[in-house]
């Protein structure tokens, strides 16, 4: 029977909830036991994929082309575990199921509440879709105190009172320092616990974030008032790099805690090598390479947080530090400077016009002084649309998402055939939460190509999120240019990779590689850009 450890949230919001689980799910790997990692969020939309990235950060995709929220991504990262489409729920989507059902007469003329439907509905999703893992890690997003988390919390509550569950709720706080006094101030955790316990949710352990260590006196503090052990009170105190947490929360003995919660003796001590390794090669690097990522939302990590990871993992394959600046494309528009001291460039996805012309500018500077370019979904079509201006007389080629093209080298498909053969469409005027192509989709490489070098192999599955395809029927004139089309889907319709033959490592993919990359695994194409680039750097 799967055992369920919910995460809730007090204080303030973005605590590391999500990097918690996730190296929770981890830790428990490590002593030889499934997981699954699940995110609940209270909000009204249906999926984050409809969120501006400043509003929620990146949207995580998953294989079965779900549109998820970010910590998704640090669960994937850290459990090696693909999410799937019923490991995020949102108060929107459980509503819209809801309401369908209720215009349908589902529900036999009953009034249709909060309590018991919506809680009911919650419940089942806890439990839906599970393989028989040993443990289900669910993190309740928001924080303790909001109107809208507390039907989430009543299905909690009713759900570890079941007689028929294994249930631990573990509860994330803030410890704040004041650096007036130079006291850590335990009284807001003290409030969050009792409002969680007013819901009916009795915490079995706290993790208290802080800066520095909590200290024996908010320790007992923390104990005597929240009901707890002090081995309950785990310390999750700001670490230099993400992958130590593991290792952190087990010098605490919290795996040995939480396992003592259910009754299980561990059966040998856990296997944390992998992070061990992992963290000696991210503190000793022999190397630091210059990596550009030409984008909008440069202040905002958080809109590139899968990008970012996966350049660290491309560093650590090669003992590489990479020291990501991140450019505000606009500035680039008549001004290379900045992209002069880049050892690689990089043009990430995106959506829309603003930030266009300088990424163009990028990506031609990169050509033109055959410095590495990588450019991933809209990096590729970028890439193309630059070449096709410079190189194929057709100064007004683009794409149809931006401006008037003539011609669109980039443009809606609205059919194709998948892999297995299946005629799949697209509608290309429904609402814009729809039209996307989604999730994990094959394609074929071509032999002797920089892209089959890379992945050592002639068919791959990468995760899409895109409404525009390069259209392969420019493909002779850019091919004459010098590009090839180095992978397609399995029809041969949609372009799905192109580089430059000439040039030391030009390379765009229609997919997102950095949804598929961990620590332990660097991706492929993210290793072979780093080690380009530091051969690069060995150059200038
Ligand atoms: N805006 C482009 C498209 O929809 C690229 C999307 C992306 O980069 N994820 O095709």
């Amino acid at each position: 029977m799967t055992r369920f450890i919910f995460v809730t949230g007090g204080v303030v919001s973005s605590l590391g909830k999500g990097l918690t689980s996730a190296a929770l799910g981890a830790l428990l790997q490590a002593h030889g036991h499934s997981v699954r990692l699940r995110k609940f969020d209270p909000y009204l939309n249906v999926d984050p994929g409809t969120m501006n990235p400043f509003e929620h950060g990146e949207v995580f995709v998953t294989d079965d082309g779900a549109e998820t929220d970010l910590d998704l991504g640090h669960y994937e990262r850290f459990t090696g575990i693909p999410s799937q489409t019923s490991d995020c729920v949102t108060t929107g989507k459980i509503y819209s199921e809801i309401i369908a059902r209720e215009r349908r007469g589902d529900y036999l003329g009953a009034t249709v509440q909060v309590v018991p439907h919506v809680t009911d509905a919650i419940q089942k999703l806890f439990l839906n879709g599970l393989n028989n893992e040993d443990f289900c890690i669910c993190e309740i997003g928001g924080t303790i105190g909001d109107i809208e988390s507390l039907p989430f919390l009543e299905a909690v509550r009713q759900f570890c009172n079941r007689p028929d569950t294994e249930t631990l709720c573990i509860h994330m706080t803030l410890v704040p320092h004041l650096r007036s006094g130079g006291e850590l101030k335990t009284k807001p955790t003290q409030h969050s616990v009792r409002e969680l316990q007013a819901a009916g949710i009795r915490p079995g352990m706290l993790v208290v974030r802080a800066e520095k260590p909590i200290g024996a006196e908010s320790r007992r503090k923390l104990s005597l008032f929240c009901n707890l052990p002090d081995e309950d009170i785990i310390e999750a105190i700001d670490a230099e790099i993400i992958y130590e947490l593991p290792l952190m929360l087990h010098s605490q003995k919290m795996d040995a805690r939480i396992l003592a919660h259910f009754n299980i003796t561990p059966a040998a001590q856990p296997d944390l090598a992998r992070w061990r390794d992992i963290i000696q090669s991210a503190r000793h690097p022999e190397h630091t390479v210059r990596i550009g990522v030409i984008g909008k939302y440069t202040e905002l990590k958080d809109a590139y947080l899968s990008l970012n990871e996966a350049l660290v993992h491309g560093g650590l394959a090669h003992n590489v530090r990479v020291d990501t600046r991140w450019l505000v494309a606009e500035e680039l528009e008549d001004n290379s400077e900045p992209l002069a001291a880049l050892h690689g460039i990089l043009v990430p996805g995106g959506f829309g016009e603003r930030g266009i012309t300088g990424k163009i500018n990028a990506a031609r500077f990169a050509r033109e002084r055959q410095i590495p370019y990588f450019g991933i979904c809209l990096g590729m079509q970028i890439a193309l649309i630059e070449i096709a201006r410079s190189l194929c007389d057709m100064p007004n080629a683009g794409s149809s998402e931006f401006g008037d093209p003539d011609p669109a080298i980039v443009g809606l498909l609205t059919e194709w055939e998948r892999g297995d053969g299946q005629i799949e469409h697209r509608s290309a005027d429904s609402d814009l939460g729809g039209t996307m192509r989604l999730g994990a989709y094959t394609a074929r490489l071509q032999s002797g190509s920089l892209a089959e070098k890379i992945y050592g192999a002639d068919s791959i599955s990468e995760r899409h999120r895109h409404r525009y395809e390069v259209n392969r029927n420019f493909a002779p004139q850019l091919e004459a240019a010098g590009l090839r089309i180095s992978g397609t889907s399995p029809d041969g319709r949609l372009p799905e990779l192109a580089e430059l033959a000439d040039h030391p490592w030009f390379l765009g993919v229609q997919f997102h590689p950095e949804l598929k990359s961990r620590p332990f695994a660097p991706h492929p194409v993210f290793a072979s850009f780093v080690r380009a680039a530091r051969d690069h750097s060995r150059l200038v």
